[in-house]
């Protein structure tokens, strides 16, 4: 596919990254089958292949409709196009970059822009995030039922996990944003568990959230700003030998995994981030290279249904190696279905396009539930509190089972 740019993007970088991203498409429609957004609208301009053509309109007319930006802002970024197109098109890099441009060409409407703004103020701060979650379970009994489902439980983290200075091997952990506040077990589990292979998890001081959240929602200048900060802030213990930095929630890996390439034009970051993204590695692929023996010796009784998040299997192409995990150590998998398709979480989707979303859960927990589980594990916290707020059965991420 040929892309002439308009003139306004004469010499503008991400433009250019665009077109060139562009031009591996064949217009198969392949990539229609599995874009949970085409299964949904059954709107060709709601599928990865319309869309793309919507950039490309946009770098040739230098124009952005209210059109062009409700149906980039409907994708999901799960990337299941890429895992399924033949010609290798980077769909999610070109979704980001189409929706840079035209927030930058077409001004939103205000009340969108005050929303986005509240978003994006809120969610990368823990304390923020944590103080929501509080008033949210201080007025849940007169909340109605629907909005007090989107309240979790307040989680313990457990016990302490015990300091390990003598470790053998060290690890840096993302602290991250909404999990820290929600689920501040699933850091502090992963802790225990790597402990008991003679490695110490840290999370780092002045890390925190992974840049994600304003990345996605165009804010790409403010998304790379937390991605320097986290860099600064794991660069001593990267010096002092770290061997990884483990992510617990795939959505946040993904985006750490980017840092090399989002930040390759930086010259004071590039060889940093490019370090960065090498240690990067999501929680599963540090457990799935140790002897998980011990854990065959634990009598797993609950029936678990697996939801894979997409930013795993699509995004990190890593979507064996969970359920291969549990197998391993004896948990007994329940069967599941449409196991590619998104739950409708998506960051910050499940608020900007909640009918979509609800819509995609609801077919979500059908899939995982064809088989009667009795419970729901997956390894990613925007997942894990989506599926939980509609869930009869406990969600959990899946490191408690190895810590329980
Ligand atoms: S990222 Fe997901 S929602 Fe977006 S176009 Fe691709 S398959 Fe569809
Ligand atoms: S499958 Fe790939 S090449 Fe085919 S239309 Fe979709 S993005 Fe383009």
């Amino acid at each position: 596919m040929q892309v002439k740019l308009h003139l306004r993007f004469h010499g503008h970088a991400t433009a250019i990254a665009a077109a060139e991203l562009l031009q591996s498409c064949v217009h198969c429609g392949f990539c229609n089958a599995t874009c949970p957004t085409y299964q949904d609208q059954f709107d060709e301009r709601d599928g990865p292949r319309g869309r793309i053509y919507l950039v490309k309109h946009m770098l040739e007319s230098g124009e952005a409709s209210d059109a062009t930006r409700k149906h980039l802002d409907r994708c999901l970024n799960c990337r299941a196009c890429e895992t399924t197109c033949p010609s290798g098109v980077q769909y999610g890099r070109l979704a980001d970059s189409g929706r840079e441009l035209s927030e930058e060409i077409a001004s939103r409407p205000v009340v969108e822009r005050l929303l986005r703004r509240v978003i994006r103020w809120l969610f990368p701060y823990p304390q923020r995030v944590g103080a929501l979650l509080g008033l949210g379970r201080l007025v849940k009994p007169i909340l109605p039922r629907r909005l007090s489902r989107q309240v979790p439980p307040k989680q313990a983290s457990g016990a302490a996990p015990d300091a390990l200075p003598q470790a053998g091997r060290k690890m840096i952990a993302l602290a991250g944003c909404v999990q820290a506040a929600a689920t501040p077990k699933t850091n502090a589990a992963a802790r225990r568990v790597l402990g008991r292979f003679d490695i110490d998890l840290r999370e780092m001081t002045g890390a925190g959230c992974c840049g994600a959240v304003d990345y996605h929602l165009g804010a790409t200048a403010d998304g790379l700003d937390f991605a320097r900060r986290n860099i600064d802030a794991w660069w001593p213990a990267i010096e002092a030998g770290a061997e990884a930095i483990v992510t617990t929630a795939s959505g946040c890996g993904v985006m750490v995994k980017d840092y090399g390439e989002l930040l390759k034009d930086d010259a004071a970051y590039a060889a940093k981030a490019r370090r960065v993204s090498e240690l990067a590695k999501d929680l599963v692929e540090v457990l799935e290279a140790e002897d998980l023996g011990v854990f065959g010796q634990l009598n797993f009784k609950a029936r678990t249904a697996v939801h894979c998040p997409c930013t795993l299997m699509h995004g990190q192409k890593l979507g064996a190696s969970l359920p291969r995990i549990l197998e391993r150590i004896g948990v007994p998998l329940a069967s599941t279905t449409e196991d590619h398709l998104c739950c409708g979480s998506a960051g910050t989707y499940s608020i900007l396009q909640a009918d979509i979303s609800r819509r995609l859960l609801a077919r979500k927990l059908q899939a995982l539930s064809i088989d009667n589980p009795d419970q729901i594990v997956t390894a990613n916290i925007g997942c894990q509190l989506h599926l939980g707020s509609q869930s009869d059965l406990p969600v959990r991420h899946w490191i408690e089972l190895l810590d329980q």
